[in-house]
Parts: structure tokens; C-alpha cells; sequence
């Protein structure tokens, strides 16, 4: 049984991702979802799985022979659902991906391991751009980030793919699909901007387009002061997450990745110009348990945080606690020491529960009290902001306390804010300097155009 509070997934309803989606049903999630579009902003939800197909060999985590063939490929670069990469290089007729540590090495006609990447004529092309599988309006506490403008709406969206492998993914039903899974690229074109007409069958939104300027528009439409790239990856969608990034910078609005950072410096470095909040996954701190749960290694993921820091976008982190694999409370320590002593003790921690999915469905969620356990652990070691997540019942999981006079600065049920007390970035009680970059009980409207 899915827990439909869980943070880590894509929608409200547990049942699209648990992979129940039927036809019938995704037309009624995305009609919901258009009305809330339409008539409050507080809830557009748009979903397409168009295939259970998709199974196919692969050879070093590529996908060989597996690009689109002629037909699809100018039916895609039509939409202008194609960008060439940013971020690799040629090898002659082949081409090396240089934006994530897998760093696909693709002859001509191959797919990347996230699926969204082609060897086309000898030059690496991204098949996930503009062509979003899922929107939705969130609270800025559902990616989580407690410390950042609280309280506000971000419009959230993906697309299929991702680079890692993770057992226990939550949105595996867009993250482990390629992008022609999701979309269709027959018919009529349709652009979904807050003018246009709302998609009125399954097919409209399959065939539906959102460019750059599409994004930042719905967002302003829709009240949003911030876009938020996330439930599959961002990373495995680079090009389109960083043109949207750039114009919405433009546009006044907050950008707000939400990855497992595994991505290379250099290309982080390039996007973090225009980002300015990240939510972090480090999935654990043992090396042979990333390769195991992941497919994934640890260390270009402590460098991220390092390179996050150093440019000074504003950053929390996840680490979700799955029973046997980690769960170790010495790997626990020495994760808590690694960020004090590196990242700071302001850095968020947000532990998560742990729900069954995907390919650990035999497993149970994680106990209560290990959770109390690793919260205790982190704030032994110095850290000043430990939260407790996916779990209700649990007296102040959730709550920000202020680290000097240990009053509520800012109260959460759930993904609601209850009370904000902090007055110019200080615990209104004691004045303390309150990590974060806040509001101050005031929730910031979404910006106009530049
Ligand atoms: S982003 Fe995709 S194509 Fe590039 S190296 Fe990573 S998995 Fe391979």
C-alpha cells in the first residue's frame, strides 16, 4: 500500500504512480486537474503513460539501436520536442555525454541510460524538451524545502526519464520510461498556455507542448512565484529545466531543482546561475550501498552539495531511511559529521519514511523510532534544522525551532504553514539569525513580467 502522504511522489493520487492508471481514469485526473488550472490554480495535475511497452536490452546501461527512427525522429523535431545537449563531446562518429557522472558513450542510432538522449548523425540530441509528462501546482513544502519562502505555491513539472536506477523509486511510472512513452507527437499540434484551450481528451494532452515561456506564464497564471524541476529528474532533462530556468529568471520567477545530484560540476555550475533553491537526495553514505540501491556512487553527490555551497544557492537535504539498507546508525553518524563539518550545521536535514515501491515492495516502512533515532543522531552532531517527514503523529517532525531560545519559528501540518514567526530573517521571540531565505510571514505573490 502506497502512503499517499509520502512527500517523494509525484501526485496526490497514490494510484497513478502505484501504476493503476487506466485510460479512463488519467482523463479524469487531467480533466481535475485542467479545472483546478483553470478555475483556482490550486491543483492542475496532468499524467499520460501511453505505453506499459518499453522493455528493451540493455548493454553497459545505454540502450543500443534504440534511438527513434526516421519517421518518429522528424515527427519529434517538428514539435520541437529536440534540442542538441549542451554538455559532451565527439568521438568521431560518437559522441560522450559529459553531464552526468554515467557519462553515456553512445554510437550513432544508441539511447542514453536516463532514455532522453540520442546519438543522432554524430551529435548527441535530447528527446525531452518542451514536452512535459506531469504538472502540478505544489505547496514549496512538498518538494520539501521548509526553509524557503514557506508557504508559497510552485509549479512543478517533468518529463519521462532519469539517470539513476533507484530500487525504491516512487515515481518510477515516469522516471524509469523514455520520453515517447509519455508523449505523442501525431496531431494536431497544441501549445498549453493560460490562454489556450484546455485540452479536452487523453490524446490533447499527450500531444501538448510547454516551451520555456509556456512554464513561467502558467506559473504567473496560476499564482506561483516559483517553478519547481522535479519528480523524475532534472538532470536527465537538462536542456529543458535550463532554458526555463534562464527565462524565468527573466521573469522574476524563483527556480527550484529538486534532484539527486548527480550531475557533473561543470554542468551544475552552468545551471546554478539561474537556480535559486535545491532539494538534495543524498540517498545514503555507504558507497557499495548507492551502487545497490541506486545504481548511482556517492561521491559526485558530496560534491554537488560542496559546488552548491560554494555558489551559494540556497539548499536542503533528504535522506530516506530504507530498512537494511540505510538504516546503519554509524552510517548515519558519519553522514551527520560529513555535512556539519563540510556543508555547515545550518543545512536542513529532512529524514524520510520510507514506503514500499517499485522493486522493495517486500520490505516494510521504516520504523518509527528509527527515524527518532537518525533525528537525534544528526542533532548530536551539530546540526540545528533535523526534520522527521512522511510520518504523521510525531510531535514536532516538522516544526522549525528556533536553535537559540528553542521556540516554534515556523509550524507545519502537513504541507500547510500554521504560524511564521520570523521577522527579518530573525526568531521573532529572541532574534536569532534564522537559516534560509525567508518571507517573513508575508507570502510573496507570484512576480510579474520582467
Ligand atoms: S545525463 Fe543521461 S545521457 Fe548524459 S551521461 Fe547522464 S545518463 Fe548518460
Amino acid at each position: 500500500m502506497v502512503d499517499p502522504t509520502d512527500k517523494t511522489r509525484a501526485s496526490p493520487s497514490a494510484d497513478v504512480f502505484a501504476g493503476t492508471l487506466t485510460r479512463r481514469s488519467a482523463l479524469k485526473y487531467a480533466i481535475a486537474g485542467l479545472a483546478g488550472l483553470a478555475c483556482t490554480g490550486s491543483c492542475g495535475w496532468l499524467l499520460l503513460r501511453r505505453s506499459e511497452a518499453g522493455i528493451f536490452a540493455e548493454t553497459s546501461g545505454i540502450f543500443k539501436g534504440d534511438a527513434p527512427k526516421d519517421e518518429l525522429w522528424e515527427q519529434w523535431n517538428k514539435r520541437g520536442w529536440v534540442r542538441e545537449a549542451r554538455h559532451y563531446v565527439k568521438i568521431g562518429p560518437a559522441v560522450m555525454c559529459k553531464l552526468c557522472p554515467n557519462h553515456c558513450r553512445l554510437s550513432p542510432g544508441d539511447r542514453s541510460r536516463c532514455r532522453n538522449k540520442i546519438n543522432r548523425g554524430g551529435t548527441l540530441q535530447t528527446l525531452a524538451y518542451a514536452n512535459p509528462c506531469a504538472f502540478h501546482v505544489d505547496p514549496v513544502e512538498k518538494k520539501p524545502l521548509f526553509h524557503f519562502h514557506p508557504g508559497t505555491r510552485t509549479f512543478s513539472l517533468a518529463t519521462a526519464g532519469c539517470v539513476l536506477r533507484c530500487l525504491n523509486c516512487q515515481n518510477w511510472d515516469i522516471s524509469q520510461k523514455k520520453p515517447e512513452e509519455t508523449k505523442d507527437p501525431s496531431g494536431q499540434e497544441y501549445r498549453l498556455r493560460p490562454d489556450a484551450p484546455q485540452p479536452a481528451s487523453l490524446d490533447d494532452i499527450a500531444r501538448l507542448s510547454m516551451f520555456p515561456e509556456d512554464v513561467a506564464a502558467m506559473a504567473q497564471a496560476l499564482k506561483c512565484p516559483s517553478i519547481s524541476y522535479t519528480y523524475s529528474e532534472p538532470v536527465a532533462y537538462y536542456e529543458y529545466a535550463y532554458d526555463t530556468c534562464k527565462l524565468a529568471r527573466d521573469n522574476k520567477l524563483k527556480n527550484i531543482l529538486v534532484t539527486s545530484g548527480y550531475i557533473e560540476e561543470v554542468a551544475l555550475r552552468d545551471i546554478a546561475q539561474y537556480v535559486d533553491a535545491a532539494h538534495v537526495d543524498l540517498k545514503g553514505f555507504d558507497e557499495q550501498i548507492y551502487q545497490q540501491l541506486n545504481s548511482g556512487s556517492l561521491q559526485p553527490v558530496l560534491n554537488t552539495l560542496k559546488t552548491l555551497k560554494s555558489v551559494g544557492v540556497w539548499f536542503e537535504i533528504i535522506n530516506l531511511i530504507v530498512p537494511t539498507y540505510t538504516d546503519k546508525e554509524d552510517v548515519i553518524q558519519r553522514m551527520c559529521g560529513w555535512l556539519t563539518e563540510n556543508i555547515g550545521a545550518d543545512v536542513p536535514l529532512h529524514f524520510s519514511r520510507f514506503s514500499p515501491a517499485h522493486k522493495l515492495t517486500q520490505l516494510p516502512p521504516t520504523p518509527v523510532e528509527k527515524l527518532l533515532k537518525a533525528r537525534s543522531i544528526a542533532q548530536a552532531a551539530g546540526l540545528r534544522y533535523v526534520y522527521i517527514g512522511n510520518v504523521r503523529g510525531v510531535e514536532g517532525a516538522e516544526t522549525t525551532f528556533c536553535p537559540n531560545c528553542k521556540k516554534a519559528v515556523v509550524v507545519r501540518d502537513m504541507f500547510a504553514v500554521t504560524a511564521i514567526n520570523i521577522e527579518n530573517s530573525r526568531c521573532a521571540f529572541c532574534k536569532t539569525l534564522i537559516a534560509g531565505v525567508w518571507s517573513d510571514g508575508n507570502m510573496p505573490a507570484a512576480a510579474g513580467p520582467a
